[in-house]
């Protein structure tokens, strides 16, 4: 059988779409391969969300250029460097065969059909291909928002809701191969439904879901500030396959920030929602993120994110260096003023401050029993991650893959935590 290769950065949303791919290259005759060399078909999953991320894509296509002139592989490019300005990418990127924006997959399928590189034909639907017990599943997408900062609104475009039935049945066709917890991706997952005929919410497919015979565990990301409702909230208390976890990006602490960024709630308004969150579900383990180095941000104004995030206590804080987007309203009205080295400087000080936190958070785990969903093995270990996506290691002679695994914690560090089988 013939290979492909995918490589895929950025967001989890592209990791979906990368799953979505290597299902139909698949059931077209083809077999997933680690490396590029040996490929037939190459697909390349792109994000230009940072400038760094761009920068990373641009180097992978120039590594790929003399193996396309040895054994001319399809090269495929997709995700957010996939603008409408095509012609210009042909002319930048000649290596490349097809590109094709992350919400036009079917132009691949068209593109490999019209050559006759479909080797067999696609007879069903395409539910991703899931090795493991985990599986991505996307809601809602693009997004509404416009952040002054944001490229993604021009990238993925306005929000598109999957209707609920279609969610639903994929889902259960996921349970009934197997696939044991489901997280549900959207920029903005608390705005699914508002376009659909009738309306639904998140809080809607999480109560559908949670009916869903084989499925332990649902999660959901991300969250706008703006957005959570109190109706989310209580979904999130009554239903046991809820996940006691959440995304909710804060992006600054200081309110001249949020304002230029257009984040649209103040800093108060995110620590009631916080305060809200952590009343109705007192063991929720909460992630977030953070830019430094927004144009005119003065060191009094990151240090009031830096004391924010001292005081509200994330077990996970992503923190980025601002960087221009082209094309966003920060890029054409504000300066980039603050140096580099400056913002690595306030990313350096967050991340610093972050591992300290949670290690404190980790410990207190110590001598506990969690429960583990079994994803994979690595070096003679199972790891797996709590309902809380804490990282667990532990050895066993078992088979535990996809197993729902009850293991007593005896070791923590800020990355993961290693245990015994209870
Ligand atoms: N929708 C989510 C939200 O509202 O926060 C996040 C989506 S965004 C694709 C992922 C993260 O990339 C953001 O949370 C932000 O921290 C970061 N990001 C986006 N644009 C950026 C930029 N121009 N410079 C640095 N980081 C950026
Ligand atoms: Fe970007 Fe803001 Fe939309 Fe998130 S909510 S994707 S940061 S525009």
């Amino acid at each position: 059988m013939p290979f492909y290769h995918i490589w895929t950065i950025g967001c989890q949303m592209n990791k979906a779409d990368s799953q979505r791919i290597a299902s139909y290259l698949e059931k077209i005759g083809y077999q997933a391969s680690p490396k590029a060399e040996e490929a037939e078909i190459i697909v390349l999953n792109s994000c230009v969300v940072r400038q760094s991320a761009e920068d990373r894509v641009i180097n992978k296509l120039g590594s790929l250029k003399s193996l396309k002139r040895r054994q001319n592989p399809i090269l495929a490019l997709t995700g957010c460097l996939v603008d409408s300005r095509v012609d210009d990418l042909r002319r930048r990127l000649p290596q490349v065969d097809l590109f094709f924006k992350p919400q036009a997959f079917f132009e691949l399928c068209r593109f490999l059909e019209e050559r006759g590189l479909a080797l067999e034909r696609l007879d069903s639907g395409l539910v991703p291909p899931s090795p493991r017990p985990s599986a991505f599943v996307p809601i809602i997408q693009g997004c509404n928002k416009f952040c002054t900062y944001c490229i993604v609104p021009y990238r993925r475009g306005r929000e598109r809701s999957r209707p609920l039935e279609e969610i639903i049945c994929e889902v259960e066709e996921l349970a009934s191969r197997g696939v044991r917890e489901v997280t549900l991706l959207g920029q903005n997952v608390d705005s699914y439904g508002h376009d659909l005929p009738e309306k639904p919410d998140l809080a809607a497919i999480l109560g559908e879901l949670s009916r869903v015979d084989g499925l332990a565990r649902i999660r959901f990301l991300t969250s706008h500030p703006k957005d959570m409702g109190q109706r989310l909230l209580e979904a999130m208390a009554q239903l046991e396959k809820v996940c006691e976890h959440l995304s909710i990006p804060i992006q600054a602490g200081d309110d001249d920030i949020l304002r230029a960024m257009r984040r649209g709630y103040t800093v108060a308004q995110y620590r009631q929602l916080i305060e809200r969150i952590r009343s109705a579900i007192p063991d929720i383990a909460l992630s977030t993120d953070v830019i430094v180095g927004f144009p005119g941000e003065r060191e009094e104004q990151f240090q009031r994110s830096y004391d924010l995030l001292g005081e509200l206590r994330f077990d996970t804080v992503h923190v980025a260096c601002y960087s221009p987007r082209p094309g966003t309203i920060a890029s054409r009205r504000l300066t980039d003023d603050v140096p580099y080295e400056e913002k690595v400087r306030r990313r350096e000080m967050i991340e610093h401050l972050q591992e300290g936190i949670v290690t404190e958070i980790n410990a207190q785990l110590l001598g506990s029993t969690v429960e583990v969903l079994v994803e994979n093995r690595k070096n003679e270990k199972w790891w797996g991650r709590t309902r809380t996506d804490k990282l667990v290691f532990f050895e066993d002679e078992a088979d535990r893959l996809g197993q729902l695994v009850k293991v007593r914690i005896e070791k923590t560090s800020p990355w993961s935590l290693q245990g015994k089988v209870e």
